[in-house]
């Protein structure tokens, strides 16, 4: 107990963040959220459906295949979702779109399911649309539903796992980290992508001290001295994932069968 305590406490961006009436919120909203964009979603999927706009191909992929098509639909996605949020940021389309996600300001999981139906139509409706204009092997497909699923979870969980040099490699310094869409919480109007720093980069977007904030936040669990079980625990996180979506993609099914 002490050593998970020691391993999440000393992770948390936002040691203060946490207030009752911001989960209260979260809750209501998460639960209208869910079944009416269950049924916006369901919608678009079943328009795309009835005029066969959305297709797979069926024949078995090589890996790098599916590789290829996952980091096209990756790249795609979070231009997608920079200039969508970017958007959504502006006078009456935030009121009406993106307000009610940015009630917390110290996220936490429910935080990802807290947002509008017209929100979560714009972001998710980005696969069945992707789907549509693009023919993706099926194989694809568990790799890219997972990310969309996990990533949300992910950057709305309030803590940061993430190793200490992150940021300081000239290839893991494109990615995000749960501190930097937390801080888009936060600050407001810092960093709005949503699987890359590329665009905030590019456009002076990205808080300016970001990279200095994260440093300060590892430093804070440095000293805990947990680091091979926080390394232990990304671990299991990415092998699970990887195992979880290539036996689905092979065509395992999850679901128990009776027969
Ligand atoms: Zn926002
Ligand atoms: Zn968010």
């Amino acid at each position: 107990m002490a050593v998970l305590r020691l391993l999440f406490f000393s992770r948390k961006i936002q040691p203060n963040g946490f207030r009752w009436t911001a989960i209260r919120n979260e809750l209501v909203f998460a639960a209208i959220n869910t079944s009416l964009t269950g049924v916006f979603l369901g919608g678009l999927t079943a328009l795309l459906n009835k005029y066969h706009l959305i297709r797979f191909n069926h024949e078995p992929a090589r890996w790098w295949t599916i590789l290829l098509e996952y980091a096209f639909y990756f790249v795609l996605f979070d231009t997608w979702f920079y200039w969508w949020h970017r958007l959504m940021h502006i006078g009456w389309f935030y009121t009406l779109v993106h307000k009610i996600h940015h009630f917390s300001t110290s996220p936490n999981v429910l935080t990802t399911f807290s947002v509008s139906p017209l929100e979560s139509l714009v972001n998710g409706g980005f696969v069945p649309l992707f789907t549509a204009a693009v023919v993706v092997h099926q194989q694809s497909m568990p790799f890219i539903g997972l990310t969309t699923i996990l990533m949300g979870f992910y950057v709305h969980s309030g803590y940061e796992f993430l190793p200490r040099w992150w940021n300081k490699t000239w290839f893991s310094k494109w990615f995000i980290t749960a501190t930097f869409h937390d801080q888009h919480h936060k600050y407001f109007r810092w960093n709005f992508g949503g699987y890359t720093t590329v665009w905030d980069r590019i456009c002076g977007t990205m808080r300016p001290r970001y990279e200095a904030d994260f440093d300060q936040i590892k430093a804070r669990a440095n000293g805990t001295a947990l680091k091979p079980v926080s390394a232990a625990v990304v671990a299991i996180l990415v092998a699970a994932f990887t195992a979880m979506a290539t036996l689905w993609s092979m065509g395992f099914s999850f679901r128990p069968s009776l027969i």
